[in-house]
């Protein structure tokens, strides 16, 4: 959490109240929060703020690559995680809405030179895999 906001303050960004506490959730939260569930815990540290400033913060740690915005479709909204590892994948249930991580691109460097023969140059890239998870699956 200390390193999240060192990277924060290095790129010049000042560590307002809300910021902090909108990192201190992101570790608190457990594995996956939503940004609702980001905002609730905000605000029993600073009440006054709002979703807006819940989201707009967490917008901007996804643009700075420190935490990953994962694109559920469920019905709670997106989930974020704090990128801890190199760049790796999700496993996302469409059934349950559960979140797993994949711990290896399925991505090859052969791909990625054939979508570059065009002339474009891939920096990154994101994937998200949509599925059931196990018990979804066995529930038929
Ligand atoms: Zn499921
Ligand atoms: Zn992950
Ligand atoms: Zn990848």
């Amino acid at each position: 959490m200390e390193q999240l906001i060192r990277v924060l303050r290095d790129k010049g960004f000042k560590i307002t109240p809300q910021r902090r506490a909108v990192i201190t959730a992101l570790a608190k939260c457990g594995k996956f929060p939503t940004a609702q569930r980001i905002w609730d815990y905000v605000r029993t540290i600073t009440p006054d703020v709002s979703f807006d400033t819940i989201y707009r913060n967490l917008s901007l740690l996804v643009e700075l690559g420190i935490v990953s915005e994962i694109h559920t479709k469920g019905r709670e909204g997106n989930v974020f995680e704090i990128v801890e590892t190199d760049h790796h994948h999700h496993l996302i249930c469409v059934s349950c809405g559960t979140t797993q991580c994949l711990d290896f691109c399925p991505v090859s460097h052969g791909d990625l030179a054939k979508a570059e023969a065009g002339g474009f140059k891939i920096t990154s890239h994101s994937l998200e895999f949509y599925g059931y998870c196990r018990e979804c699956a066995s529930a038929g």
